[in-house]
């Protein structure tokens, strides 16, 4: 595989941004190597700017639920574009995008547009704590929430690839504040709600972890969450920037039947572009400003761009057996290659580990080998297959890909696997 133009531009990249890369989850320090610089997706494929082709099961890491270049979200990106990009006054298309979530998840009664997941979650706690008058947030190890000061505590994601899970420049007065228990252990959290009570302003958690590879719920842990939070008067956060409308119409509130407080969204609800949001019941969301004391702002938030193509991914997606569709595809890769290695999956996400026992914790998470992961990513790239550069991430399954997409695969996975010994 030649990587000339990719090594180039990578060359130049180094020198004007740190990595070579505006998100170091990019960069493939991890994996070692030149990241290919990729010049166009269409569908299940992604192509460089040396011509080389990939399957891609990064998918943006997340948001292409769609597959590349998606012909109703470029109509309708170019529609919005001949409109005007942005005015900073309010856009039909944000009431379009509002209705659709919460026409699909019940919890959330009201709720703002930011332009990042890192943005949701960011507001999302600010409105925890506004509205139960705590400081105290509780998140898991090897979650992560985007990279706002009190959430690059313990870190899931490049925080966890690279070493650095709890970030430099975060004052300790600040981290402080966040609590950190342990994904699956129902025991460290009321430990924590024994520990401090009444001082707890939420839990935030990614009801399944994407960021330390997909681990999901075992059973009782959301319900344990659901319990202890009501309880003590503390809000549930879901983070569903992953899962929202990627494990199900009703993200996975509506897989696991849990209603959570307050519910924050990004990655498939801005179809590709930049979008976030956080929501919840009225009362709670009546605490935002204009209406109430908590501020958030965004001048580009709602912006007709972003949410045309995030209103044109959800009308995509309420076709009937979509999910069903894509769910059906990522079994058939995971059955395909799971004898192989060990797979965690749930809907169309899905983590490989090199893990011989299973993986439900973020211990079991870090005794995989990491390196042979790279390993396994760089034989995989050679044979046109693009996965996360990282063991910590997830992979993605679209409505793009097609069963021949899925075969090539899991023959190519084969191959790379046997290569590795
Ligand atoms: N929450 C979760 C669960 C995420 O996976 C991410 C990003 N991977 C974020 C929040 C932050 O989103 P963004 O990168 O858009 O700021």
């Amino acid at each position: 595989m030649q990587l000339t133009k990719s090594e180039a531009l990578f060359a130049e990249a180094q020198r004007l941004m740190p990595g070579g890369v505006n998100s170091p989850v990019r960069s493939f320090r991890a994996v070692t190597g030149t990241p290919p610089f990729i010049a166009s997706g269409s569908g299940s494929r992604v192509v460089d700017v040396d011509g080389n082709e990939y399957i891609d099961y990064l998918g943006s890491w997340g948001p292409l639920v769609l597959g590349h270049a998606h012909p109703s979200v470029v109509a309708a990106l170019m529609r919005a574009a001949e409109n005007g990009t942005s005015f900073g006054a309010p856009v039909e298309q944000e009431v379009e995008l509002a209705r659709l979530i919460t026409g699909a998840l019940p919890s959330i009664e009201s709720l703002r547009l930011v332009n990042s997941g890192t943005e949701a979650c960011m507001s999302a706690i600010r409105l925890a704590r506004a509205f139960t008058g705590r400081d105290k947030i509780i998140k898991f190890a090897g979650n992560y929430h985007g990279h706002a000061d009190g959430l690059l505590v313990r870190a899931g994601s490049g925080g966890l690839t690279h070493g650095i899970p709890t970030s430099a420049g975060v004052p300790e007065s600040y981290a402080s504040e966040t609590l950190v228990a342990d994904f699956n252990d129902l025991d460290s959290v009321e430990q924590l709600f024994n520990s401090y009570p009444n001082a707890i302003a939420g839990i935030i958690v990614e009801p399944v972890a994407g960021n330390m590879g997909v681990v999901g719920p075992t059973p009782g842990f959301l319900e344990g969450l659901r319990r202890v939070t009501a309880h003590d008067g503390a809000m549930l956060i879901f983070d569903e920037v992953i899962t929202g409308f990627r494990v199900g119409a009703g993200g996975a509130q509506g897989l696991y039947g849990i209603m959570p407080d307050i519910t924050t969204l990004g990655k498939i609800i801005g179809g590709g572009l930049p979008v976030g949001c956080y929501g919840g019941r009225r009362e709670i969301m009546e605490r935002v400003a204009p209406l109430g004391d908590m501020y958030q702002a965004g001048t580009l938030s709602g912006n007709p761009l972003a949410v045309s193509a995030g209103v044109a991914t959800l009308t995509e997606l309420r076709k009937p057996g979509v999910y069903e569709q894509i769910d059906r595809l990522a079994t058939r890769l995971t059955d395909g290659v799971g004898a192989a290695f060990r797979i965690n999956r749930v809907g169309s996400m899905f983590t490989g580990f090199f893990n011989p026992g299973p993986v439900e914790s973020l211990a079991e998470v870090e005794q995989s080998d990491a390196t042979k992961y790279g390993r396994y990513f760089h034989a995989l790239l050679e044979r046109g297959v693009y996965i996360a550069p990282s063991q910590f991430e997830a992979g993605f399954v679209s409505t793009a890909h097609t069963e021949a997409d899925i075969d090539a695969t899991i023959e190519r996975v084969r191959e790379a696997l046997a290569e590795l010994g």
